[in-house]
């Protein structure tokens, strides 16, 4: 009571000195702190962890990474970390950059078959002579931890129970935690790769919002993303969403990992001016990134439980 009273009376105080307007036109976007989220999920995973082992029950990923590419290497880093702090077994398959899809689909084949590994994890890009397709083509579902199969896609579209790929899911836990109401929003998404925009479209458009999805070919994308209430940009070029662009009060996700010109991580938004007008926006670094492991991890858990569930319908 006494704290509600000091409240009102600060807002008084603040309207009578004209503070409050001035804090309001200034307009300063409320942070979706991505990385606090995320924290607090793997805390929890890391519980329901403890509890599966308890029962027997050991959580593990398998690895997959084909070749020397750098970044792999440290998204592969991150992931082993990651596993590691949860209580999730780990084990990495690094494969020669030579090696033939017929050899890469038998690796694949037999970690399906190994009943300890729960989840399968492709790292992409591979060396050009493979098809990454194919490869996902040969993941069981029921082991695709990254949702990039055609059943988990196919799955995924159909409204079925399946493993969300970890970055549209983080983005999709990002809204509930902060009560991002989708339900008749008007949705603009710029890019449409299989492993962000298209995914993330269609668990918007399940949570009943209008989904527009722009990429390289749209006309006049100005003219969408200023319409759009939640604007998300999966593009992979630094600040190319400027203020102009963004609707007053609109939610503003940066999918987008960049480096800039002094080699630090810039997301495809132009934070410092588009807070300025949106409503709730996410920062780069500390934004989606960290959420998207944290979506892989509750997806390993999930792929544990759900094959060690005889009444599993998974
Ligand atoms: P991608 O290259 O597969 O797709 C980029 C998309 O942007 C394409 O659909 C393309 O049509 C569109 N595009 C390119 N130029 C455009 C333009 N001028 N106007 C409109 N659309 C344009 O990339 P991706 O794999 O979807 O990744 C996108 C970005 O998200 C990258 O920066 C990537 O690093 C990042 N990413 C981040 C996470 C994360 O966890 N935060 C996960 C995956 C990807």
């Amino acid at each position: 009571m006494l704290i509600t009273v000091i409240y009102i009376a600060k807002d008084i105080f603040l309207l009578y000195n004209g503070q409050k307007f001035e804090r309001n036109e200034g307009r300063m976007a409320t942070i979706i702190e991505g990385k606090t989220l995320a924290k607090k999920i793997r805390e929890n995973l890391k519980i329901e962890c403890e509890e599966l082992k308890k029962q027997g029950i050991k959580p593990k990923l398998a690895v997959i990474m084909v070749g020397n590419n750098p970044a792999s290497k440290v998204y592969v880093k991150n992931k082993s970390k990651a596993c590691n702090e949860i209580g999730i077994e780990y084990e990495e398959h690094f494969l020669e950059e030579t090696i033939s899809q017929q050899e890469l689909n038998d690796l694949i084949k037999k970690l399906n078959n190994e009943k300890e590994v729960n989840g399968i994890l492709l790292q992409s890009p591979l060396p050009e002579h493979l098809d990454i397709n194919q490869a996902f083509k040969a993941i069981s579902y029921r082991k695709d931890v990254d949702g990039f199969t055609p059943s988990s896609v196919g799955k995924l579209v159909m409204g079925g129970d399946t493993f969300i790929s970890c970055t549209p899911y983080g983005v999709m836990k990002m809204f509930e935690e902060y009560n991002i109401e989708l339900t008749g929003k008007d949705v603009v998404i710029i890019g449409r790769s299989n492993i962000v925009g298209k995914p993330l479209a269609q668990c918007c458009l399940a949570n009943n919002a209008t989904v527009t999805i722009c990429h390289s070919r749209t006309k006049d994308l100005k003219k969408h993303t200023q319409r759009a209430d939640i604007l998300i940009a999966a593009i992979g070029k630094a600040k190319f969403v400027t203020k102009d662009m963004v609707k007053e009060g609109a939610v503003v996700v940066d999918v987008g990992i960049n480096r800039n010109e002094e080699g630090k991580l810039v997301g495809d938004v132009d934070f410092d001016e588009v807070e300025k007008v949106a409503s709730y926006i996410t920062p780069v670094p500390g934004g989606v990134g960290p959420m998207t492991i944290a979506m892989l991890m509750n997806n390993v858990i999930k792929a544990a439980k759900e094959q060690n569930n005889e009444n599993s319908t998974f």
